[in-house]
């Protein structure tokens, strides 16, 4: 998008223009962007070192948004490519923490079968019909959740460890949709980011939005190991990328809501 507008004093900017708000103003006015077609939130990111220009773009527009098309060849080339995946209800998702190489993340184990389970999900031992199970890293899941609308409506079972396994569409939660009703909750929290922060202690904020959004602490022995593998340049490159995180919504005594990073393995960046 070449403009978009600021909620926070009811201007219209260009990507240029913006760039020229003074660090402080940047930083708030930022987190207030918002598509001028559709409304639905944006973001900025500045100029790269590399030479990419400062650029508008939303997190994402509305279903048939006018400015759609454009932003999704640049941000989105993967739309569709999982429009034909069926998502069978009771089927089990076994999520990979592990990580590292690219090829084969995903397989559907044929002859790998879940326990026996009713269409609701709730195992019953022998009779009804027997579930699938697959095997689905993060960056795929994540990949699913972007591209695949039906994917976080879905009554598939996820199975992350020895945590309680629960319905696609209760464990994934988007960012915008993240109340503090969810402390204390085991989830996986996604969508995109506005912008990153340098907090005290080397900590690095991924912020979703202005205070009242949900953020994620990003802990500084975590931070170049996750910038080098997702291939980030720069602080900058976080804002308008999406995330996937699981883990555990915690409310600070301000009443800010946020998610720590404690382990590299729990998320993912596209
Ligand atoms: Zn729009």
């Amino acid at each position: 998008m070449d403009t978009a507008i600021c909620t926070d004093d009811g201007h219209t900017y260009t990507a240029v223009e913006f760039s020229s708000l003074t660090a402080l103003q940047l930083e708030r006015k930022r987190r207030h962007l918002v598509c001028e077609a559709c409304g639905f939130p944006a973001f900025f990111r500045k100029a790269s070192r590399s030479g990419r220009g400062a650029c508008f773009g939303a997190r994402p527009h509305e279903d048939g948004c006018v400015l759609a098309a454009a932003d999704n060849e640049i941000r989105l080339p993967g739309v569709g490519d999982d429009q034909d995946e069926a998502f069978n209800p009771g089927d089990r998702i076994v999520v990979e923490l592990a990580f590292g190489g690219q090829g084969g993340e995903v397989h559907l184990d044929q002859n790998e079968r879940g326990p026996r389970r009713p269409r609701g999900g709730r195992y019953i031992g022998e009779g009804g019909p027997r579930a699938a199970q697959m095997h689905r890293r993060l960056s795929t899941l994540l990949r699913m959740l972007v591209t695949a609308p039906n994917f976080r409506y879905s009554d598939q079972l996820i199975a992350v460890n020895d945590q309680p396994e629960l319905l696609a569409r209760d464990f994934f939660v988007h960012l915008s949709n993240v109340t503090p009703q969810y402390t204390g909750q085991f989830r996986g929290y996604w969508g995109q980011l506005t912008d990153a922060r340098d907090g005290t202690d080397g900590v690095l904020w991924l912020n979703s939005g202005g205070r009242a959004e949900m953020s994620f602490c990003l802990p500084l022995e975590h931070k170049q190991e996750i910038m080098e593998r997702f291939r980030l340049d720069e602080e900058e490159d976080f804002s308008g990328s999406y995330i996937l995180v699981l883990g555990t919504l915690q409310v600070s005594r301000n009443g800010k809501m946020f998610c720590v990073i404690d382990d590299p393995a729990v998320v993912s960046l596209r």
